[in-house]
């Protein structure tokens, strides 16, 4: 387990540095490695957290020093063409996570068969593969732009490996789509949908949504809020991005 962590680790950070062209990039990488190995001596916390918190600061101080040679430079995106927004594949390890992404707003299919190969499936789709497994993790590369595969440790909650795949992508939360089949969510009136409101939720609430795809009922309940919340807590810029 401590093995394949840092191999997914060093692809990461080798990822992550490779953006700032530093001159030694193995040596910054095994610096990180080391300085996660010291945290988690000093402070007592597994390994797979001070990792964590390691690559928290690290992607935080890349990000702020991107924007202070992009304030100084001429040739960065033009102004206001937003980029169209990645799709997701998820590796049969990481499931689950395809339906937060759903939630934050992110078209993400989760791969069901262990028949379908993962990287052809995503690059047929146009999607970045999610991946929990530190085998693949090379394939993180170190080009510049939309990276074909993202390594995602394991050890992390659902929530925060959402927080990872939103903050390597520097994405913002979405208009919510349906968590079940991923199709988009539309305002529907409530007397259309009287029949299926449940009648206490009618009693307090007039905003309704009806799934594209599956035909679903959804509107802004408490199981809502509290996603909105977590999300809420997993934007680009966390605001405690203290050395650690
Ligand atoms: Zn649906």
């Amino acid at each position: 387990m401590g093995e394949r962590l840092q191999t997914g680790y060093r692809a990461k950070f080798r990822w992550l540095l490779a953006k700032v062209r530093p001159r030694r990039l193995d040596f910054g990488v095994d610096l990180l490695i080391r300085r996660s190995r010291a945290l988690s001596e000093r402070e007592a916390v597994p390994l797979s957290e001070a990792l964590a918190r390691v690559y928290e600061f690290t992607r935080w101080r890349v990000k702020k020093r991107l924007e202070r040679t992009a304030a100084c430079r001429l040739d960065g995106q033009p102004l206001g063409v937003a980029p169209e927004p990645p799709r997701f594949l998820c590796d049969l390890s990481l499931g689950g996570l395809a339906r937060w992404l759903r939630a934050a707003g992110y078209e993400a299919d989760a791969l069901r068969s262990t028949g379908t190969d993962p990287v052809g499936e995503a690059r047929r789709l146009g999607a970045v593969l999610l991946t929990t497994d530190s085998r693949r993790a090379a394939r993180m590369g170190t080009a510049e732009g939309k990276p074909e595969l993202l390594w995602i440790p394991s050890s992390l909650s659902r929530v925060r490996q959402l927080g990872v795949v939103l903050r390597d992508l520097d994405l913002e939360p979405r208009e919510p789509r349906c968590m079940a089949c991923g199709a988009e969510l539309r305002t529907v009136p409530k007397r259309e949908v009287e029949a299926r409101i449940p009648p206490r939720t009618a009693r307090w609430k007039d905003e309704y949504f009806l799934c594209a795809g599956c035909g679903r009922l959804y509107w802004q309940g408490t199981h809502w809020q509290r996603i909105a919340a977590q999300l809420e807590g997993e934007r680009p810029l966390p605001a405690a991005a203290a050395r650690p």
